[in-house]
Order: C-alpha cells, then structure tokens, then sequence
C-alpha cells in the first residue's frame, strides 16, 4: 500500500512536491485514536439538509463523482480515511471545482496540484488524514490557516458548523473566497492575513488546523484554541521532512502527539 503512495508522488513535478505524506514512520499511525463512529457523530449541523455545498452538488457531474469516488476508496483502503462522516465529505466535495484548469484525471489524483502563486492544494490522502485527526462531530467552530484553493475549507464545512480560514496571499484568498461563496459553502468566512495572529475577534476555536508548516506552532494559535480543543498541524523547516502533530488542550493543559511525517509549503511569516 505504500508503494501506491510513492508511485503518486514520483508522478508530481518536483516543484509540487508540497502538502504530501512522506514516506510513513513506524508506528507513525498508532498514535491516532479511532475517529468517532457514526453512532457517535449525532450531530447538530446536517451540511445536506441546510444545504451547504448546494450549488457545487449542481455543478458537479457523473464522470467526476466516479473519479472521486475510486480516489476516496483508495485512500480508504490505505487506512487515512476512517469515518463515515469524513468519507462523506471527501465525496462531496468536488475537488476537480477548486483547481479548474487540471483535466478531471489529475483533479482526482493523489497529489498536490498548482494552485498559482507557488502554493498546491495538498495531496487528499493529506486532507483525509488531517480532517480525521480534527476529530469533528458537527457542532465545531473550526479555524484554518492556509486558505490555499479553499478545498479544505469546503471539507471543514460540511463537518463543522463554522469555518473561519485566513490566507496571506491576497490573490488566492480573494479567488478562494469567491468560490466558495459561488459553491454554496455559506458557513464559510475567508480572510486576507496573517496565520501567524490568529483571528482573535472570533477565538477560540474548538478546532484549528494549519495547512502550511510554521517552524513551530505559533503561541498566538494555541491561545485561541478552546479548552477541550484539538489543534492539527505540519511542524518544521522548510524544505526538510515535517512532523503532523495533534495537539489537544484540556484544563489549560497542552499535550501533543506526533502522527506522521509530511512535507508542506512554508507558512510564511506576515508583516508586523
Ligand atoms: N488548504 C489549502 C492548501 C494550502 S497550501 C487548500 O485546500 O487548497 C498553504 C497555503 O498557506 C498557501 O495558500 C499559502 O499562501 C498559505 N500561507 C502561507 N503562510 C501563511 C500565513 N502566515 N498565513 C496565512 N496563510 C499562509
């Protein structure tokens, strides 16, 4: 099953070589506690009856359902993809709509793809595996660093009730914005900004996710994160293998577990 993943990867442009899991560690997926069952997900947002993602179910078609639905299985039968809800999600969400210019057969392959100004959408065995280390239920207001193509935040948005994403490239932001408004994703806020502050206006956040790797997790982030919250986030240098870590606060109490390694573009400092 691992060989599958390479095989992806040696497919990709170097220069997309970005938002991917590397090749696994032992033990690597051992400390991931089990994702919640279906039984256990009651939740309090149903994206399909509010009609979330209304417009992007419309502008969908069957070739592109097929495709994806034979890429989340793979990604499923490699063990990244666990619960129903998340698996739902990835079905739903038509990737092939937040990277326009790719043919459907590279929308719906298993690496990062080009989104302009130098930054990928990242590798969907990376968006699967990260959305189920959120552990999310439905009720989560959730916070994303990295707004990149939006794709990610779609996905947030069908398994959370708020999203609030913050992307430093205004160009990206700005289009990513558009689209998911022009998809229908309306429980989804978008701006322009510095990752590194956080959005202290709307903290905390039960969840906070980073899609781009800051040497180490900025303070300001895990300030905002609500007690009983859970942080994920690729951790390190640019260029070198990065680490994903989960990390849950509890009583004030931070601990953190290390998941896998991966490899992200850099989150970039902003101007302060
Ligand atoms: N989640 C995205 C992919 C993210 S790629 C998707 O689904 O398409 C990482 C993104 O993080 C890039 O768009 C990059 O511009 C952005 N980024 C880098 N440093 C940042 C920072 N300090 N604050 C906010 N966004 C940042």
């Amino acid at each position: 099953m691992r060989t599958v993943i390479k095989l992806a990867l040696s497919i990709t442009a170097a220069a997309l070589a970005a938002c991917t899991r590397t090749a696994p560690r032992a033990g690597a997926e051992a400390g991931i506690s089990p994702a919640p069952t279906l039984e256990e997900a009651v939740v309090s947002t149903d994206a399909g009856t509010l009609g979330i993602g209304a417009a992007a179910g419309e502008r969908d078609s069957e070739a592109a359902r097929a495709k994806r639905a034979a890429l989340v299985r793979s990604i499923a039968a490699r063990g990244y993809l666990r619960s129903e809800r998340v698996i739902d999600a990835m079905n739903r969400v038509p990737r092939h709509l937040f990277v326009p210019d790719a043919p459907l057969s590279e929308a719906y392959g298993d690496y990062p793809l080009g989104i302009g100004s130098g930054q990928t959408i990242s590798q969907p065995t990376v968006v699967g595996e990260m959305t189920e280390a959120l552990e999310l239920r439905g009720p989560e207001r959730v916070l994303e660093i990295g707004t990149g193509s939006g794709y990610q935040a779609a996905i947030l948005s069908v398994l959370a009730r708020e999203v609030y994403t913050i992307e430093i490239v205004r160009e990206l932001g700005e289009r990513a914005e558009k689209r998911l408004r022009d998809l229908g994703y309306a429980n989804v806020q978008v701006r322009v900004g510095d990752g590194y502050a956080g959005w202290p206006e709307q903290a905390p956040f039960d969840r906070i996710i980073l899609t781009a790797a800051p040497p180490q997790v900025p303070q300001a982030l895990l300030d905002q994160l609500a007690d009983g919250g859970v942080l994920v986030a690729p951790v390190g240098e640019e260029n070198t293998t990065q680490e994903l870590l989960r990390i849950r606060k509890k009583g004030g109490k931070l601990t953190r577990e290390s998941l896998s390694d991966v490899r992200f573009v850099p989150m970039v400092p902003g101007h302060r």
